[in-house]
């Protein structure tokens, strides 16, 4: 397909975001790249030219941007959002989560991702990371709607081997549909052992894939770890093989100088996840020391349980909020930095930087429109501060993922969102009724 949005405010991520932060023009794709991005308005003619049967979007009002990139979430978990909160930590996950999770089937899973990816989509995000069983089912619902996504088969002791099955049954999604890539995710370093961590570590290189991991994100966590290895959970982790350039540390919100030194070496990605650890009172991540120190940090919602929402919009204005707050600074993390790590950073953390994140010629065409004609985005006298501060998810119009629009005039393409949240809530009724029955 060969779509011109013209007319448009481009935010490309490519600058700095010093005065190059974004510039008035038209952009257009071919296939699933973007073919041009150009100030002006004559290069909306020569793109027509060229491409003569090409759709026509008027961007006038509108913001164009890459799509925002979802680096650590749970999709399917959507089916337990509201099911239990404000519960200290162990009887939440004894009492709520674990019956409700041991009641999953794979239809279930799938039924999840389909209502996240949903969500997502409509909130402009075009790629995102899942971690959790069943993953075979996320990859049926990412082919079906046209989203990007890494796809993470996740274990913890005592369920090796359905992880196992897991990346078995992916390899067939992973050779026929290209927006799909996938991870290894041992749960943390607390959940599974140092041999399944390091058979783990083995299943990814043998796949040429990267390990996605919670890490570092509690108090308890560095404790317990401390106690049994005598080193602080990165270190531990790195003793095992598993840090590397395409190592997802998710959380890291309990790093030492020590600490932020590995994950710089190896070049890992840290991803922050605030709303998650202020719901559940991890703590703040060190956020604007990790950027500082040139550890690449990318931005994640976590699962809806610890949310609960998967909207990338709020989680950088919290990103930033909670830098600024725990810091003690207003300076840090600007809102063109916290843009960064929901794009550019979000696509070198999945090893697609040269590929995705930027509106540049020759690029992946996952792109979304902002209509900023709304009061809370009036005026405009600054693009990037209106996209971070004040942006909603339901201002998004327009979404493109790999050349193809799902989401237009605000509305998903394709799927029936009202019988997608009948269906949901009918089965989540089913499943809460078999969890009071035990
Ligand atoms: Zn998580």
């Amino acid at each position: 397909m060969e779509i011109l949005i013209k007319d448009c405010c481009v935010v490309p991520m490519t600058g700095r975001g010093e005065g190059d932060g974004w510039f008035r023009g038209c952009v257009g794709i071919s296939g699933n790249r973007i073919a041009m991005a150009q100030p002006g308005t004559e290069c909306a003619g020569e793109f027509l030219a060229s491409h003569p049967g090409a759709r026509v979007i008027d961007g006038r009002g509108k913001v164009l941007m890459p799509g925002l990139i979802n680096a650590h979430c749970h999709a399917p978990m959507t089916l337990m959002r509201g099911y239990a909160d404000d519960i200290p930590l162990m009887r939440w996950l004894n009492d709520y989560i674990w019956p409700f999770e041991a009641r999953l089937d794979r239809s279930d899973v799938e039924l999840g991702a389909r209502l996240g990816i949903a969500e997502m989509l409509l909130g402009g995000v075009t790629t995102f990371v899942d971690m959790y069983w069943y993953e075979a089912s996320v990859a049926r619902a990412v082919a079906d709607t046209g989203i990007r996504a890494v796809v993470c088969p996740s274990f913890v002791d005592g369920n090796f081997a359905r992880f196992e099955e897991d990346v078995r049954e992916l390899s067939g999604w992973l050779r026929d549909c290209g927006r799909l890539t996938m991870m290894v995710a041992p749960h943390a370093p607390y959940s599974c052992s140092k041999e399944h961590l390091l058979r783990g570590g083995e299943i990814a290189r043998e796949h040429g894939c990267g390990i996605n991991i919670h890490i570092a994100e509690t108090t308890d966590e560095q404790t317990e770890i401390e106690r049994r290895t005598g080193v602080s959970p990165v270190r531990y982790i790195d003793g095992l093989g598993l840090i590397d350039g395409r190592t997802l540390a998710v959380h890291g919100v309990w790093l030492s100088d020590d600490d932020i030194e590995i994950l710089r070496r190896r070049g890992a990605t840290v991803v922050h996840n605030p709303q998650s650890n202020m719901k559940i009172s991890s703590g703040a991540a060190p956020v604007a020391k990790l950027l500082e120190r040139g550890v690449n940090v990318a931005l994640g919602t976590d699962g809806p349980c610890s949310n609960n929402d998967l909207d990338m919009w709020e989680e950088m204005r919290s990103a930033a909020f909670l830098q600024k707050l725990s810091c003690g600074n207003p300076c840090v993390l600007p809102a063109f930095e916290v843009l960064r790590m929901a794009t550019v950073n979000g696509a070198r953390a999945i090893g697609l930087g040269d590929r995705l994140g930027r509106i540049e010629e020759g690029m992946l065409a996952d792109v979304l429109l902002v209509d900023m004609r709304k009061p809370h985005l009036s005026p405009c006298n600054d693009v990037i501060a209106n996209l971070v501060y004040c942006a909603k998810s339901s201002d998004v119009d327009c979404v493109v993922v790999d050349g193809r629009i799902v989401v237009e005039n605000g509305r998903l393409c394709g799927t029936d969102v009202a019988a997608l949240c009948e269906a949901v809530a009918r089965r989540t009724g089913e499943i809460k009724a078999r969890c009071a029955d035990r």
